[in-house]
């Protein structure tokens, strides 16, 4: 049902720019009272005229309503996908899309630095209900090929840059390695955002975010999303979304659809403050190695080059003298908050190792112990730099 609102308005809008889209796609000014910003429509009901006789094919608002409609249509056009389809979360966007795509027996080709709550969820809760899974690194196309089991794999997921060890996948060519299996390609773009990277374009079946990141931009709002162009896929999607209920609320959708309009400028601006991080990490003596696509001698760089638009803000880096030092380095910043997340305006920092990775010890999936994370935020770049330079010095 959610179809029909999701193609409301975007018409006159085919072939316009993304920053176009991402402010005018999915709302015209509201007909009643000209609002140029949708309403928070909090409202569970809708009035009928008649029996049957929705408005506008609005009826519950688990199935639809008008704010999370203008997300919808929103993420669809930024993603140059038709159909949208907005979540309480990324997990639960995830969650719907393995109940709809498949089934006992099936089997998952999952990055091997893969998400730890995409990995949980895959690990510990869709095993339970008959769905195996085993890993391949992203930037090997080879490997993928032959982690896929003839018949039983239903999808290869697939993060570009990986967290947090911001490996590149090569999505057209994995997206042949899945197409040549019958499988499909799904990919998390919440790394790069629909700014920075469109998967559907080249070959992915389906786009997964956690748009509590980049999309919502600000650190305020947690919530998911899943965006295909294919209409049998979108039915199937639909169906389910309402059948199993996970659904963004009105609040959430409005702050969510706040944040997109703003995606292209605070992109550019993360991208630049990452780039000046990236410079000074590089020629700093406490640093060991500094990991970003947009570096040349990085192995996706190339690859990156050519899907990305930018590189965007998220860095990693080894620090000299181990654990220790990493920790240290964390506790000292003061513009960079210790925290988990990524994606909002402000700078955070991390220990993976001891955070966001802290579950993945001593799986395939741990990550270097001298290993530390940064989400580069849209700040005054000197107030960066100084503080790195600050709890750096600190420490060596
Ligand atoms: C945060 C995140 C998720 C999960 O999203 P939630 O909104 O926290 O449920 C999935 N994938 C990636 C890459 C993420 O960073």
């Amino acid at each position: 049902m959610s179809d029909n609102h999701t193609q409301a308005h975007t018409d006159h809008l085919d072939g316009a720019g993304f920053e176009t889209r991402a402010i005018h796609a999915g709302y015209a000014p509201d007909p009643t009272t000209g609002a140029v910003i949708p309403p928070i429509y909090a409202t569970s009901t809708y009035a009928q005229d008649g029996v049957g006789g929705l408005r506008n094919g609005y009826e519950y608002s688990r199935s639809a309503n008008p704010t999370r409609t203008a997300l919808e249509s929103t993420l669809a056009a930024l993603e140059g996908g038709a159909h949208g389809f907005a979540f309480a979360s990324g997990l639960a966007a995830e969650d719907t899309l393995l109940r709809a795509l498949c089934r006992p027996g099936d089997h998952v080709v999952l990055p091997n630095d893969a998400y730890g709550g995409t990995f949980r969820l895959f690990d510990k809760v869709a095993t339970n209900w008959g769905l195996a899974h085993s890993p391949a690194p992203v930037n090997d196309p080879d490997a993928v090929r032959a982690a896929i089991r003839p018949g039983e794999t239903k999808l290869v997921w697939l993060e570009t840059p990986t967290n947090p060890l911001l490996s590149i996948g090569d999505i057209e060519a994995l997206a042949a390695v899945a197409h040549d299996a019958g499988a499909r390609l799904v990919v998390d773009n919440t790394f790069a955002s629909s700014y920075l990277q469109q998967p559907l374009a080249l070959g992915a079946d389906v786009v997964v975010h956690s748009t509590t990141k980049y999309a919502g931009g600000h650190s305020d709002v947690v919530g998911g999303a899943l965006v295909v162009d294919d209409d049998e896929l979108a039915e199937t999607i639909g169906f389910h979304q309402n059948s199993i209920g996970g659904v963004a609320g009105p609040f959430d959708s409005w702050l969510v659809l706040r944040g997109l309009k703003t995606l292209a400028l605070r992109m550019e601006r993360h991208s630049d403050n990452a780039e000046r991080v990236v410079e000074f990490l590089a020629g700093h003596p406490a640093v060991a190695q500094v990991i970003y696509p947009g570096l040349a001698e990085h192995p996706g760089h190339e690859v990156a080059s050519r899907q990305m638009r930018r590189y965007g803000g998220m860095v990693s880096f080894r620090v000299r003298g181990g654990e220790e030092q990493a920790l240290a380095i964390c506790a000292a910043t003061k513009v960079f908050t210790l925290g988990e997340s990524l994606g909002g305006v402000e700078s955070l920092i991390e220990h993976p190792g001891r955070m966001t990775h802290a579950s993945v010890a001593g799986t395939d999936l741990e990550v270097p112990a001298d290993l530390v994370r940064l989400s580069v935020g849209i700040e005054t770049p000197e107030d960066l730099l100084a503080d790195l330079e600050r709890a750096l010095g600190a420490t060596s």
